[in-house]
């Protein structure tokens, strides 16, 4: 590499874009050292395998010249492992080949496998520096525009207020989830909820309480919710929550430790308590549709009658809803499916009270049952009254 140029930068060391030279000669890397060390700060790897275990343990590599020819791993096999890696660092960083053999099959090869820009022994020292800082300059360029492009792709995901998914994202994620959950034959259930009397709340206290309402209550949503579930602002002061592999009780347990989180809010304003609650409409797959328009729109309607019904509080069938905490989780009689799985569990105590109920939901099986054999009878009058009688 030809000498001779004076340092023409006054970067502090620290600041110096850090490339790797890779070269089994210590004269070469030397030399390479040399000629980039006003602008670059250097490390050195005598092979392939070396220059890879530094590329892992140093994240500050911004730049890898390497030979072709070196024992252990060669220039190629090396180029060719980076490309092949997972992570963007690795498949993105510039590679320029510096070689003694510029042949043109060598040249071929090297770009087939990935390097970005290919030079010679001999090359000066000026065209060294030139390609160096273009791609640099290049790879930085592509940097930015992929961070903004994230950046963009988050902000078009979500609400501003709240930071919470918005509407779009929602829609995206838990069209994903449920596709999912009609494969694997599971539940899945949709939340929609509603902040009450809100107007009430912006005209007494302002619109920027409103809004500090309107973030206290995402982040309670947040914190209450499942890795798993989802949870977005669709309106004003409006939220749904999608939770996958979520049957009709643990979405009844979902509700209600919401709606209990936010009525214990303690929001105050010029020294006074803003009482905010919520009001969630429930409708779950399979039981209430199957796709995501018809669950958001019986998730709706639900709303509306635990509106209608008082507000502060939930509903997940169409007959009434429920306010009074846990107690309405614990009235609410399984569904076969769940009491099977509260048995396996050991739940017994909450399936106890249910029994008489579900025992009279077995009715039209047995008899189902005892069509299907004529010498063996279930009693079924006997079942009928063993029921009435847990009732008692
Ligand atoms: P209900 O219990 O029936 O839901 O009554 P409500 O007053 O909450 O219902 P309504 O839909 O009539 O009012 C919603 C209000 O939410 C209207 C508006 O004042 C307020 N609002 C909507 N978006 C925002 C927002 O971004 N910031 C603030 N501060 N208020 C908002
Ligand atoms: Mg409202
Ligand atoms: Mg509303």
């Amino acid at each position: 590499m030809a000498e001779g140029f004076a340092e023409s930068t006054t970067l502090a060391e620290k600041d110096k874009p850090l490339i790797l030279i890779v070269d089994d000669s210590p004269t070469i890397r030397m030399s390479l050292k040399r000629a980039v060390q006003g602008e670059f700060q250097s490390l050195e790897a005598e092979d392939g395998e070396a220059a890879w275990k530094l590329l892992l343990t140093e994240a500050d590599i911004e730049l890898l010249i390497t030979d072709l020819t070196m024992p252990h791993l060669d220039g190629f096999g090396l180029i060719q492992r980076l490309r092949e890696n997972h992570a963007a660092r690795m498949q993105n960083l510039p590679v320029i080949v510096v070689t003694g053999a510029d042949d043109t099959a060598a040249r071929e090869r090297a770009f087939h496998a990935g390097a970005n820009d290919f030079l010679t022994k001999d090359s000066d020292r000026i065209e060294l520096l030139a390609r160096l800082r273009a791609h640099l300059k290049l790879a930085q360029t592509i940097r930015q525009l992929e961070a903004s492009q994230r950046e963009l792709r988050a902000q078009a995901n979500t609400d501003p207020l709240t930071g919470l998914a918005n509407r779009r994202f929602f829609d995206e994620i838990a069209g994903k989830e449920l596709s999912l959950m009609r494969r694997q034959q599971d539940y899945f259930s949709v939340l929609m909820i509603d902040i009450d009397h809100f107007k009430a709340v912006n005209d007494t206290y302002g619109h920027p309480a409103g809004d500090e309402i309107l973030k206290r209550v995402a982040a309670t949503l947040s914190a209450n919710l499942r890795e798993e579930d989802t949870v977005a602002r669709i309106g004003g002061e409006e939220f749904v929550v999608c939770s996958p592999a979520t049957n009709r009780l643990a979405s009844i347990v979902l509700a209600e430790r919401l709606r209990k989180a936010v009525e214990s809010l303690s929001i105050e304003f010029d020294g006074k308590r803003i009482p905010v609650t919520i009001s969630l409409g429930i409708a779950l797959r399979p039981l209430d549709g199957d796709d995501l328009q018809a669950l958001l729109s019986v998730a709706d309607e639900r709303l509306y009658r635990a509106k209608q019904d008082g507000r502060n509080r939930f509903c997940v069938a169409d007959k009434a809803s429920h306010s009074d905490g846990e107690l309405a989780v614990d009235r609410i009689c399984p569904r076969m499916d769940e009491a099977l799985a509260m048995i396996r569990h050991g739940n017994l105590h909450r399936l106890k009270p249910h029994l008489p109920t579900l025992l009279q939901e077995l009715i039209p099986l047995l008899e189902l049952v005892n069509q299907q054999s004529a010498e063996t009878q279930v009693d079924i009058g006997q079942i009928r009254e063993i029921a009435e009688k847990l009732e008692n």
